[in-house]
C-alpha cells in the first residue's frame, strides 16, 4: 500500500435568503490540506483562498467564523485555477480524509458547477476521521466537533479553528493519534454520485461487517424487490444465505433481516433506504455475523410490524365503510 493521505478541509460561503443558487448552495472560499505518507507523517501542506464566482457578499456566519474578508477573497484565484493547482498537488495515489462527510459532497458540487472533470463518476471512497475517532475513542456512533476532539486528545492549539489549513492540520493531528489496527480499512463513501449501474455498485468488506451501496431507484419498493439489494450474503463466504427472517421495518426507513449460511451460521442484515440530494432512492446495507439476542430483537420488530399492519388495515376498513355510508 503506497497510498498517501490527503487530509482536506474547506471553508465556504452561502447566499442570503432569496439569493441562494440551488446548484451551489455552498461556495468554496478556501481549500486547506495536509498530506501524510503511509506512516502518517506530514510531508506537505496546501492552502489557498478562492475568489467567489456566485456569492459576492460574505454570509455573516461565514465572515464571523472564518474571519476572512471579501477584500482578501477578491485577490484570490478563481475556483477552476485553485482546484487544478490542488489536484496537481494531491498527486496520483492518495485517499481523501475529512472531518465528517460534508466537505467532499460540497466540493464535488462546486466542481460540477464549474463544469470541471469530476473527482469520480460514482461513489468516492474517503476516510471520515470524525467517524474513525468515534470508533477508537467512543461508541462508534457519536460525532464530536473538531475542537472537542482536539481538546480531549490534548493536542496543542497553535492556530484558530475554522480556517481550512488549521482545521485540516488538526484533523491530521487527530488521524495521527488513531492507533487501532485496521481502522483505516473503514472507508466511507461520498455519495454525491451514486453507482451508475449494477456493475458499479459498492461491495466493501470491513473487519467486522460488509457494506453494499445500490445504484439509484425510483422508489423504495424497487429497492426491496431487487435481488441483490434484498439478499443477505454471508459475511465470511459472500454466498446468499437462506433467509430466516425476511426484511422487517417499524419505521419504513430501516429494515432488518436474518439469514443462515449452512457453513458459517446466522447473519444479520441492516438495510437503510435513503434519498440522495437529487431525490434518487438507494439502499445502503450492512451485514455482520449475528450476535446472541439478534434473533429475539428482530422477531420483536416483526411482531410490532405485523400489529401496525393490522391496525392500518382496520383503519382503512373503517374509513372505507364510512365513505360508503354503511
Ligand atoms: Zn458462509
Amino acid at each position: 500500500m503506497s497510498k498517501e493521505y490527503v487530509v482536506l478541509d474547506l471553508e465556504w460561503n452561502q447566499g442570503y435568503p432569496k439569493h441562494e443558487h440551488s446548484d451551489i448552495p455552498f461556495e468554496v472560499i478556501e481549500i486547506g490540506a495536509v498530506k501524510l505518507d503511509q506512516d502518517k507523517k506530514i510531508i506537505d501542506r496546501f492552502e489557498s483562498l478562492v475568489r467567489p464566482a456566485v456569492y459576492k457578499k460574505l454570509f455573516f456566519m461565514s465572515a464571523k467564523v472564518t474571519g476572512i474578508s471579501m477584500g482578501e477573497l477578491k485577490e484570490a484565484d478563481p475556483f477552476p485555477e485553485v482546484f487544478k493547482r490542488f489536484m496537481d498537488w494531491c498527486g496520483e495515489d492518495y485517499i481523501f480524509c475529512t472531518w465528517g462527510s460534508m466537505d467532499l459532497t460540497e466540493l464535488r458540487r462546486n466542481i460540477r458547477f464549474h463544469k470541471l472533470e469530476p473527482l469520480s463518476r460514482g461513489p468516492l471512497p474517503f476516510l471520515d476521521i470524525q467517524k474513525l475517532y468515534s470508533l477508537e475513542y467512543d461508541d462508534g456512533k457519536s460525532r464530536l466537533a473538531l475542537k472537542k476532539a482536539v481538546d480531549l486528545l490534548m493536542i496543542e492549539k497553535t492556530d484558530a479553528f475554522h480556517r481550512a489549513d488549521s482545521d485540516a492540520f488538526y484533523t491530521a493531528e487527530i488521524f495521527m493519534r488513531l492507533n487501532q489496527r485496521g481502522l483505516e480499512k473503514y472507508e466511507s463513501y461520498d455519495l454525491y454520485r451514486l453507482p451508475a449501474t449494477k456493475a458499479d455498485e459498492v461491495h466493501a468488506l470491513f473487519p467486522t461487517y460488509s457494506k453494499y451501496i445500490s445504484r439509484g431507484f425510483t422508489n423504495k419498493r424497487s429497492v426491496l424487490h431487487d435481488k441483490e439489494a434484498a439478499s443477505v450474503r454471508c459475511f465470511f463466504c459472500d454466498k446468499p444465505t437462506q433467509i430466516t427472517i425476511p426484511w422487517v421495518s417499524v419505521n419504513g426507513k430501516q429494515y432488518f433481516a436474518m439469514g443462515k449460511c449452512a457453513e458459517h451460521g446466522m447473519m444479520r442484515g441492516h438495510l437503510r433506504i435513503k434519498k440522495n440530494w437529487d431525490g434518487v432512492i438507494y439502499g445502503m446495507k450492512t451485514i455482520r455475523p449475528a450476535k446472541p439476542g439478534d434473533e429475539g430483537e428482530l422477531r420483536q420488530k416483526e411482531k410490532t410490524m405485523k400489529e401496525q399492519e393490522k391496525k392500518l388495515k382496520k383503519m382503512f376498513r373503517n374509513n372505507s365503510s364510512e365513505t360508503r355510508g354503511i
